[in-house]
């Protein structure tokens, strides 16, 4: 499945140092578009989240570049969280937590998910 933000980055060519299109398209006016709700970093103010209507999350560095991002924290997927990174815990979803209440190792397995399914749960701070 394709998400909101998947489909603005597309666009951009999924080169996170584009802010436009190749027609001039700016990132923030299509995440307006789209209905995207604006938030700015508390630690840091170019650094604003954009969470789209399905639950999809673009962060931008304004005037710099953007990745998509996490629900919970203001780190960058492509780099992953930051080591001090504490705003950012997946809550699995109820049918990923039977299936890891249920397995033999349990930590294991939910770190396995939250790495390789992230969407079966959600980032929440
Ligand atoms: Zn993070």
């Amino acid at each position: 499945m394709t998400t909101t933000a998947q489909e603005i980055t597309a666009r951009l060519h999924d080169d996170g140092s584009r802010l436009a299109t190749d027609d001039g398209r700016h990132i923030e006016d299509m995440l307006a578009d789209a209905g995207a709700d604006r938030e700015t970093s508390p630690a840091e103010y170019d650094l604003i989240r954009y969470t789209l209507p399905d639950g999809s999350v673009l962060t931008v560095r304004a005037g710099a570049g953007w990745d998509l991002g996490y629900a919970g924290c203001w780190c960058w997927q492509g780099a992953g969280h930051d080591e001090e990174c504490a705003g950012g815990r997946w809550h699995p979803s109820a049918a990923a937590a039977a299936e890891i209440g249920a397995s033999e190792d349990p930590a294991a397995t939910a770190i396995a998910i939250c790495e390789t399914a992230p969407m079966r749960g959600g980032w929440r701070s």
